[in-house]
């Protein structure tokens, strides 16, 4: 299936939770998660679906999915390639998620949003350890040293830098050159998101 490409805040209403798609407002009193919006299709006051057991699990591996912006052919993947690891498969999953360069953009501040730092990496704004990849899903690796390339300032650089975000500690950031260091694997209480892993290895292990 494709990726959703209609009006991102209607996702986040959906699941009932956040999945900080449009930088900025997700923290400022204009998300409708904020507002209390409706979920979209809920019809008048009062009513309320009936959640299923597998609904839940559905519910929170479509969350996941959507919050990194994943079809759900490469979410699947990431499944697959967590269960072959040794650790917990739960944490081996988000770890592979994290480890995404338009993450690791994201993460750091220089985009808004998942959705930006994917077009910037895209787009080719970034190299890694000098050479340049416009790969989102390209897996970053401890030691990686990520720079912008001086010829492709982002558009909305400055934007992204005055949010002030603070990269996770398996990230070094140095705000004068901009480059980005992976100085160690990502840890579960690094994924500041609220996530019920569990819940999405129990529904794929059906
Ligand atoms: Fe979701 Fe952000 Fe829209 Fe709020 S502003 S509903 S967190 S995408």
């Amino acid at each position: 299936m494709a990726v959703y490409h209609g009006p991102v805040c209607r996702l986040c209403r959906r699941d009932g939770k956040k999945l900080f798609l449009k930088g900025k407002r997700c923290s400022s009193t204009k998300c409708s998660i904020e507002k209390n919006r409706k979920r979209p299709g809920e019809l008048g006051k009062g009513f309320m679906r009936k959640e299923t057991d597998y609904g839940r699990h559905l519910r929170e591996k479509q969350r996941v999915k959507r919050m990194y912006r994943l079809t759900e052919h490469q979410f699947r993947n990431y499944f697959e390639k967590s269960t072959r690891k040794k650790g917990v498969t739960g944490e081996e999953l988000l770890k592979e998620l994290e480890l995404r360069l338009d993450n690791v953009i994201y993460r750091t501040g220089l985009a808004r949003s998942r959705m930006e730092a994917r077009q910037l990496v895209t787009h080719g704004h970034f190299m890694v350890n000098n050479r340049r990849v416009d790969i989102p899903s390209y897996a970053v690796k401890v030691t990686d040293v990520i720079t912008l390339r001086k010829t492709k300032v982002p558009p909305n650089l400055e934007d992204a830098l005055l949010m002030k975000v603070t990269p996770p500690k398996w990230i070094t950031f140095d705000k004068e050159s901009l480059n980005i260091e992976i100085v160690s694997l990502p840890r579960r209480d690094d994924v500041p998101e609220e996530i019920e892993e569990r819940l999405i290895i129990e529904l794929y292990s059906k």
